[in-house]
């Protein structure tokens, strides 16, 4: 500790304590307008000044240390005579500045200090309105530069630069154009930061400021950052990142910081409505209630329990989706219930739970700043994990190594030491490479597999058939940069590994990971910070609801039926059904051979995100009944939805979520439930009610639902809201008076001593190239959007990425006698779509690559049935396609009224 005087009082302090830091501390206000916690201290503004007995000349605060013995004065005349000389040259440029600019209207830092002051006249050539979100008007800049760095420091965009010097410093986006035209990724960090109002969020603008603020955490992707969500008479205009939250640390991504004017959509359903001939009718609340339960009770009587599936919701939170499997095991009598991880993270879960005792993220976000290496496979991190891949990004320019593993040139590609651009659907030959060149050179710790591992003879032998040279070829990449990469991997301790759904999304999907864990177990990057292997959660919940148990073979905390039952009949006072339940994919086949009767889907689009959408509608459309519970007429609700529940979006109710590091983190109300619109939790209540099921189901708020989640999960019983109240926690966190585990499997693996390497043959996918079908087409997500364009196509989002595209590399675009935006019809042996092209530089020959956000577009038409062997995860990655222009087509290959999509996310009001 350091001991230092200020203003005459004796304090201490952590060494490496700014002055300025040290003074906020103490609530002593000094006005600091370049200062933002969250940046390097540049002492441009030089308003911080201080004076240090015995110092020559006073100091600037913000990047001045502390050291032991300082005795620091704040507020002397001659100090302020020196704030008011250096606030006067900032105000220069501003003709109305000095009068204006009054230091008694600055407060000691933050973001807004100079928001309320007038500048003087605008200057129109300094205005530039043409980005949707963000208003610029740089009449108001004071050169503080923290727009600059924290898109240099913090986003690691580089989107603004300095231009000029002196009086004509101007600051300018990359393009020399307008912002919209730079390569801003509008995470809005700029706007967050800037202390005058110089770069402003529109929506501020155009409602006036927040008169209250809640913190909540984001309705979008797995990281599960915590923002402040800004209300004004019931309506959002707002959402800043919470400065002091564990995952984002103050940033949020274009997602979490601006989409969220959804909840006001023209097209929000916000009464309960019934299906009568094909038409939509609003109903009561009981009416709608009574309806579904009667017909539940009636499929579940004539044809058993099993004819009725359940789907929860990865966007719901983890209370709701707790009750949701709850209802399919106490009220239906089935283990029919499934999620959305049967389509994305699955391989993950089934691979690290068999071989490590776990199937969650080994670590934490927190230890990308400890990891010297990095290795990311299948994931497009930052624009699908904008935050962890924003973190990634400044590690990387810090020093860390970087493997990337993916076919497309992505963004984080460009940061890579290696970049290993396989062959779509050769993850397990590559991988087997890799740990063969790891076991050729010895690059292997010893140690570790000595002491932890198991199945290390046989291993060594079987993997050495797998050499990079034999792979090579096969995998479309250089043996020596397979070498490369396993040398940098293994010797880059502690190295970190990210993985998406271009690891999971396969036929081996399941296969893929397990390889990719013996990789870590190898080379013993697991069991410490930094290390570990590390699944990337597509949607906001997709851990929890998976975790809470909408799993057909486990219930909540991720036991199996044989393992849990006796624990959940004791606190449920109810059987749990012991049939094998269907997952998502075997209820679809089930209804489509007609054993499957009824289905209740909450808050997922499985017409538009499933696979093979031919056949998925064929399915959807086989069943007697369904219910669609969700926020807006979806695609199962046109195609065969009996019932609508119109719920409460995540703004609008309480809960928890769970990240994809296994943090539970509280989601909070902000604003009022429009219309008749309820929480998942409360319908799913008031139908087991209805069902006669009313003790189970006896839930006044989800902090009680939560208690019974805590009874019958062992590993969370140590989290409780009260808790969480003052930040997430980690799980396992087995008791109330227990931190939370940051690194899973440090002494141990959960379910032993040592952790199996796997033998693993490769099989090849049938989805090969002919001359029929010559491209390969590669599925995801953009920045931009998010799955089915449910929330992100009802914002501005819709304006920075207005629609699918067909990404393809420059030389196929000229062989085809392409040009950029033009519609093409893409063909796969399963469906055609139609898509306009994009021309990326990146992209390799031969290879596409295309996003399936809109029901425009209906891009799953093109994907096919082939599953993963395990889990049954299916190949959304790995499509055959054809390109054809238009004009080419014969008409008769897209009928309209086939093939086009049966609504638009736009337009879609109820039928009359
Ligand atoms: Fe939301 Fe994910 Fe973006 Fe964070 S990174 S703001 S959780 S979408």
């Amino acid at each position: 500790m350091l001991a230092v005087t200020i203003n005459g009082d004796r304090h201490e302090f952590v060494e490496g304590t700014s002055i300025l830091r040290a003074l906020q501390s103490l609530g002593l206000k000094v006005p600091a307008l370049c200062d933002d916690p969250r940046l390097q201290p540049i002492a441009a503004c030089r308003l911080c000044v201080v004076q240090l007995a015995g110092a020559p000349r006073p100091v600037t605060a913000c990047n001045t240390p502390l050291t032991n013995g300082m005795d620091i004065h704040t507020h002397t005349s001659e100090i302020e005579q020196l704030r008011r000389t250096n606030l006067r040259l900032l105000a220069t440029r501003h003709t109305q500045g000095e009068h204006k600019f009054s230091l008694r209207e600055l407060p000691s830092s933050g973001s807004e200090n100079l928001k309320d002051v007038s500048f003087g006249p605008v200057r129109p050539e300094l205005m530039d309105d043409s980005h949707p979100y963000i208003r610029v008007d740089m009449s108001r800049c004071i050169d503080c530069f923290r727009c600059v760095r924290i898109c240099d420091e913090i986003q690691g965009q580089f989107a603004w630069r300095i231009w000029n010097r002196g009086d004509a410093t101007r600051i300018v986006p990359d393009s020399g154009k307008t912002l919209l035209e730079s390569s801003c990724v509008s995470c809005g960090g700029c706007a967050d930061t800037c202390p005058t109002g110089a770069i402003e969020d529109k929506s501020i603008v155009t409602f006036g400021t927040p008169t209250k603020w809640t913190r909540t955490t984001c309705p979008y992707c797995g990281v599960g950052c915590e923002m402040m969500v800004g209300t004004r008479d019931n309506r959002i205009v707002q959402i800043k990142p919470a400065l002091d939250a564990f995952v984002n640390k103050g940033h949020l991504c274009v997602k979490g910081r601006y989409a969220f004017d959804f909840t006001n959509a023209a097209d929000r359903i916000t009464e309960p409505m019934i299906r009568t001939n094909g038409l939509w009718k609003k109903v009561s609340w009981a009416e709608a209630i009574a309806f579904s339960a009667e017909n539940l009770k009636r499929i579940a009587k004539t044809y058993g329990p099993d004819s009725v599936g359940v789907l929860g919701s990865a966007r719901g939170t983890n209370e709701d989706n707790y009750l949701a499997q709850k209802f399919a095991r106490v009220v239906l009598g089935t283990n029919n219930v499934d999620c959305c991880a049967r389509v994305c993270h699955a391989p993950s879960a089934a691979a690290m739970k068999a071989m490590l005792g776990t199937g969650a993220a080994t670590n934490s976000f927190d230890d990308v700043e400890q990891a010297r290496g990095f290795l990311l496979c299948g994931t497009n991190a930052t624009e699908n994990h904008p935050i962890v891949g924003a973190r990634i990004k400044q590690a990387v320019l810090r020093g860390a190594k970087l493997i990337v593993i993916d076919p497309r040139q992505i963004e984080l590609a460009r940061y890579a030491d290696v970049h290993l651009a396989l062959k779509p659907g050769t993850n397990v030959p590559l991988f087997n490479a890799m740990a063969c060149a790891i076991v050729e050179e010895k690059l292997f710790d010893e140690a570790t597999l000595r002491e932890r591992v198991s199945g290390w003879d046989e291993f060594q032998q079987f993997i050495r058939g797998f050499t990079p040279e034999k792979m090579a070829e096969f995998c479309g990449v250089d043996a020596r940069l397979v070498r490369q990469a396993a040398r940098l991997y293994a010797e880059s301790k502690p190295a970190m590994c990210f993985h998406g759904l271009g690891m999971t999304e396969h036929i081996q999907g399941t296969e893929g990971v397990m390889c990719l864990v013996n990789l870590a177990l190898l080379t013993g990057n697991f069991g410490k910070p930094g290390s570990g292997v590390n699944p990337l959660r597509g949607q906001n919940n997709v851990q929890g609801s998976a975790h809470m148990g909408c799993e057909p073979g486990n219930l909540t905390g991720f036991v199996t039926i044989d393992e849990g039952c006796t624990l959940f009949e004791e606190v449920w006072r109810a059987k749990v059904p012991k049939t094998k339940g269907l997952n998502m994919m075997e209820m679809l086949d089930a209804a489509s051979s007609g054993s499957m009767k009824a289905l209740w889907a909450i808050g997922y689009d499985v017409a538009l995100t499933n696979p093979n959408a031919h056949a998925t509608t064929q399915s959807l459309e086989s069943l007697d009944f369904v219910i669609v519970q969700d926020m807006f007429l979806n695609e199962v609700a046109r195609a065969c939805g009996s019932v609508f529940l119109p719920v409460a979006s995540s703004f609008e109710r309480e809960g928890t979520f769970m990240n994809s590091e296994r943090r539970v983190q509280r989601v909070r109300k902000a604003i009022k439930a429009p219309g008749q619109t309820k929480a998942d939790w409360e319908i799913i209540c008031d139908l087991a009610r209805a069902m006669g099921k009313a003790e189970f189901f006896d839930f006044h708020s989800p902090e009680e639902i939560w208690e019974e989640v805590r009874a019958v999960w062992k590993a969370g019983h140590g989290i409780t809201y009260e808790r969480l109240e003052h930040g997430g926690l980690q799980w396992p966190c087995p008791a109330e008076d227990h931190p939370g585990t940051t690194v899973l499997h440090a002494k141990s693996f959960t379910n032993g001593p040592r952790a199996p390497l796997k033998r693993i043959e490769f099989t090849a996918t049938e989805e090969t190239i002919s001359p029929e079908f010559p491209f390969l087409l590669n599925t995801g997500r953009t920045l931009y959007q998010f799955n089915a364009g449910t929330m992100t196509m009802r914002t501005a989002n819709a304006a920075l990425r207005p629609a699918d595209t067909l990404d393809m590399a420059p030389e196929d675009v000229r062989l085809l006698a392409l040009e950029e935006g033009e519609r093409v019809c893409v063909r796969s042996r399963h469906g055609e779509v139609v898509l306009p092209v994009r021309i990326v530089s990146a992209m390799k020959p031969g290879e596409s690559f295309a996003t399936f956000h809109t029901a425009h577009a209906f891009l799953n038409r093109l994907t096919g049935p082939a599953r993963d062997s395990i889990v049954l995860t299916p190949e959304y990655k790995v499509v055959a396609v054809r390109i054809e222009k238009l004009a080419d087509v014969n008409a008769q290959i897209i009928p309209a009224s086939a093939k086009q999509p049966t609504s638009t996310l736009t337009s879609g009001h109820t039928e009359p």
